[in-house]
């Protein structure tokens, strides 16, 4: 098993020594053709207009976009639902456009945003290290979309079949219990 950390921009070393600390084979995706070569992808935080911007101009849209359709394993942090989002509330444009979910961007305000907390996960567990650095949260969702976390009355974690989307970064805390249920995820799709 085989999984890539989109490194155009933003927070993905941390996301690779994560994935390494379970004892996961991970790789930096920036070319095409690294997307042939994984088994799932984490799409991380960082700027969600640059990466939306970089996967086009380098030419990794149409592929990532067919894979993730045909079903390969993806998990977004922060900016990286913002990618994966169908709908943004807030703007007028959207990126990959592949789960049912309508997400606002800088939904904490762009200066105070930035805080942590630890709550519930669904299926994963109670008490999960939640960063939050200018972070989105999903207003609403689709029929097929099942919600993971809210807090504070907002949903900050949620899933659609091999999609998986968190408005936080486990990848900046020492709490493993995330990667390890996307590795999972991962694991189950190969079978
Ligand atoms: N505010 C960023 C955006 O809208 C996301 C921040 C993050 O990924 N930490 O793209």
């Amino acid at each position: 098993m085989k999984i890539g950390v989109l490194a155009m921009q933003g927070a993905y070393r941390e996301h690779l020594q994560m994935l390494k600390a379970l004892g996961v084979e991970a790789i930096d995706v920036r070319y095409e053709e690294d997307i042939d070569n994984i088994d799932g992808l984490i799409i991380p935080g960082g700027e969600s207009t640059t990466m939306g911007k970089l996967i086009k101009t380098l030419g990794l849209y149409n592929k990532l976009k067919s894979r993730i359709e045909n079903g390969m394993p993806v998990w977004g942090t922060c900016a990286g639902m913002i990618l994966l989002a169908k709908n943004i509330v807030n703007e007028n444009y959207n990126h990959l456009a592949v789960m049912d979910i309508n997400v606002r961007r800088n939904a904490y305000g762009r200066q105070l945003g930035s805080f942590e907390t630890k709550a519930l996960v669904k299926g994963i567990g109670d008490n999960i290290e939640m960063v939050f650095i200018r972070a989105p949260y999903i207003e609403s969702v689709g029929e097929n979309i099942e919600i993971l976390s809210t807090v504070d009355g907002n949903i900050v974690a949620a899933q659609e079949e091999n999609m998986l989307v968190t408005s936080f970064h486990p990848e900046l805390t020492e709490d493993l219990r995330m990667h390890k249920y996307f590795v999972d995820i991962v694991a189950k799709s190969i079978k």
